[in-house]
């Protein structure tokens, strides 16, 4: 819309037909006061003003217009006297936008009009978009610069509110401001940026502030033909957490060792070296260590997670430390550790490259064994975890991770079935055993539900006058399927399992059941022995068991014996001198089994309040040999009286055995010679023809 101010008529009535014929309004007034009015009430898109006004000056009515509406508001196009430059100017200082020079050609009225309008409305936008340009440079955190074919460096914003300012001298050139090399990086970033002038270019760079190493992001991008705008941006806190995230996708997050996915990424590695040097004069040969701890998981439950992650943290440290780059034992096997990771609970892998023989892969698993044999001390509780350990050579026992992996497991598991604390080496039968391990677990929770489980017993004798003393509890299992399969075999699968707890208590029921039947029947009342595993004593409810089952045989505690090897003590920690304490406590005898084997560290058995010592069959069975033998048997004895605790010989065969042990002191024996383990039938029929009598039934 426009108004039209004229003092002629016949004009303004021209330059309205013309206007409203290309479409436009017009609304038209003869005097500036009038136009005014006007262009108050309609607010319209350009003024066409006439510099002669009948007695008024159009010059003063422009610069009227221009104290209420600017430039850019209101356009106002000045109507003046053909080549009155004068005029034109006067009319441009009064604040016109542009000028027509009449006389006015009424078809060109319309295009010059629209032209103004246009060309206000571009510089209206540029002039808007410029502004917006102004506030986002100012809002935006990073300092920005600008470098230009002559390579000079300008800072266009600082990267602090209101520090801009458009006429700053150049700060230097690339390569008086930048290192030589990163000078070279940005000039080579701000060619292409010209180059490809629509593209935003982006280059990290590690470079000091303030001392401290930093990371930058520089954004390349043309501003200009000759002009490269760089914005520059502090991302060292972005770099930490880019580095905290791959941290924490290739380690665990409780020890810090590397977590499966590493150790995978490894082996794979390692294998194609390892693969490529086969059949060249230095084949490479590297290890696997698969470590397990043993009866991990009882310490977890009973001594509670928190504690169990302690334990972890220790464990995973002292292996660390075995495997110490500095440590010169490590250097003199020629062994070359890559790193320790931790992909189960308590499963832990290693891996050894380099080996100068498959014996150091051996070494390193028992300085792994001795290091964990030390108690760890945590919140007053002296643990002992030991581990078992798998080894797997690459490339002959896998050829590639899974199977390196598996296999390494099977050898770990062998190691457990050899009686834990110990590592051993995968061979290829092993894959079958481990198929029998599930089978022996599958059968096991069958015979339990279908009564494929008995106790036998066996006698404990004074050799002196050959009378019974005792009787030793041990379990049998005859599976349907499997046969009689011997308690060596099948126990450790259940103590891993936790089937053993199940089995535990059955077997106190069961030897509790028989001793008081046996009494009943007339009998002289004599102690009942009842194995109990490490798995056991960590139960938490083993009293509780214990007790229910002496309170449903109405047996006396007194003729119930707990019999425990050293590796409870050890894997049992400070927890199971309570325990045993708690047992003796309720009248319960204690024996020491199998001792002499295992860890037999004399000191410690002035601290646990056991009455007998079992005197493991080895050492009956070296009686024969060696005169060795002899002696350390007699050593053992001597020590078992010198603290008062009473003796029993184990597996005692023959006569020659059982008079040594009683030429020394060593009256109580158990073994073949004087009775097998035996049915609940056999053995009350032993029991009374040893008695001489008959039962009162
Ligand atoms: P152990 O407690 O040392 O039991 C003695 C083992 O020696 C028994 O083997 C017994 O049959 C065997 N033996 C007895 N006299 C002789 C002999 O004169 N010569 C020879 N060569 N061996 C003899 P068994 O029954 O095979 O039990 C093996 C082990 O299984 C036991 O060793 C014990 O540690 C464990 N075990 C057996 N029953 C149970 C049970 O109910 N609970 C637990 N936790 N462990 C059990
Ligand atoms: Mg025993
Ligand atoms: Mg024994």
């Amino acid at each position: 819309m426009v108004v039209a101010i004229d003092d002629d008529a016949m004009i303004l009535r021209a330059a309205a037909k013309a206007l409203s014929s290309a479409g436009m309004v017009c609304h038209t007034a003869t005097t500036g006061a009038e136009g005014l009015q006007l262009i108050r009430e309609h607010a319209p898109d350009l003024v066409l003003l006439d510099v002669v006004l009948v007695g008024e000056d159009g010059f003063a009515v422009c610069r009227e217009i221009r104290r209420t509406w600017s430039h850019e508001e209101l356009p106002v196009v000045m109507v003046t006297g053909l080549d009155d430059l004068a005029s034109i100017q006067a009319a441009y200082q009064a604040g016109a936008n542009d000028f027509l020079a009449k006389p006015l050609h009424w078809k060109h009225l319309p295009y010059r009009i629209r032209h103004v309008l246009q060309a206000n409305q571009a510089f209206t936008a540029l002039q808007d978009s410029t502004r917006t340009l102004r506030s986002v440079f100012a809002a935006h955190p990073d300092p920005i610069f600008t470098v230009d074919t002559q390579e000079r460096v300008t800072l266009v914003h600082s990267g602090i509110r209101g520090e801009d300012n458009d006429s700053r001298p150049p700060l230097g050139t690339l390569d008086e401001l930048l290192p030589k090399e990163l000078a070279a990086e940005v000039r080579d970033h701000c060619q292409r940026a010209l180059a490809t002038p629509a593209e935003v270019l982006t280059l990290e760079i590690t470079h000091p502030y303030e001392n401290e190493p930093h990371f930058w992001e520089g954004r390349f991008i043309a501003s200009a033909e000759d002009r490269v705008l760089v914005m520059i941006r502090d991302i060292t806190e972005r770099k930490a957490f880019e580095q905290q995230i791959r941290h924490m996708a290739y380690h665990d997050s409780l020890t810090g060792l590397w977590n499966r996915h590493a150790l995978s990424s490894t082996l794979e590695r390692i294998f194609q070296d390892t693969i490529r040097s086969e059949g060249t004069p230095y084949p490479k040969t590297a290890a696997l260590l698969y470590l397990d701890l043993d009866n991990f998981k009882r310490i977890n439950d009973t001594l509670g997670h928190a504690l169990g992650d302690d334990l972890l943290k220790v464990v995973a440290s002292r292996i660390a430390d075995v495997l110490r780059p500095t440590d010169l034992l490590a250097r003199a096997e020629s062994t070359d550790v890559e790193s320790v990771a931790r992909i189960g609970g308590d499963e832990f892998c290693l891996i050894l490259k380099s080996l100068g023989s498959p014996m150091d892969a051996g070494r390193v698993a028992q300085r792994i064994l001795d290091a964990l044999r030390q108690p760890i001390l945590l919140e007053g509780h002296e643990l002992v975890v030991t581990p078992s350990i798998g080894i797997a050579l690459m490339p002959q026992d896998g050829r590639d991770v899974d199977t390196l992996l598996k296999n390494a497991d099977r050898a770990m598991y062998a190691a457990k079935e050899g009686g834990r604390n110990r590592f051993q080496f995968f061979d290829s039968s092993m894959a079958c055993r481990l198929q029998e391990r599930f089978a022996l677990e599958a059968g096991m929770r069958r015979g339990l539900a279908h009564g494929a489980f008995h106790v036998h017993f066996q006698p404990q004798i004074d050799a002196r006058t050959h009378t019974i003393m005792g009787m030793e509890a041990l379990l049998r299992w005859d599976d349907p399927e499997m046969g009689s399969i011997a308690p060596t075999k099948f126990i450790p699968v259940a103590e891993e399992t936790g089937l053993i707890l199940e089995l535990g208590e059955f077997v106190f029921r069961e030897a509790l059941q028989f001793s008081q039947h046996l009494q009943t029947e007339g009998l002289p009342p004599i102690r009942v022995a009842v194995n109990l595993s490490s798995v056991q004593m960590l139960d938490p409810q083993l009293l509780e068991r214990i007790e229910y089952c002496i309170a449903l045989t109405g047996a006396d505690p007194h003729n119930l014996e707990v019999e425990v090897t050293e590796s409870v003590l050890l894997e049992g920690s400070g927890q199971a001198l309570a325990t045993l304490n708690r047992m003796k406590e309720l009248g319960i005898t204690l024996a020491l089994d199998d001792f002499g084997t295992g860890y037999s560290s004399l000191s410690y058995l002035h601290q646990y309040p056991f009455d007998i010592l079992k005197i493991d069959q080895s050492f009956v069975q070296a009686l024969s040999g060696a005169s060795q033998g002899r002696n350390l048997a007699t050593a053992i004895i001597a020590m078992g009286k010198s603290l008062g605790m009473e003796l029993i010989a184990e597996g005692v065969e023959d006569l020659d055995q059982a008079n040594f042990l009683l030429a020394r002191g060593c009256h109580k024996a158990q073994g073949f010679l004087y009775g097998h383990p035996m049915s609940p039938t056999d053995f009350r029929a032993f029991y009374w023809d040893r008695v001489g009598g008959e039962p009162k039934s």
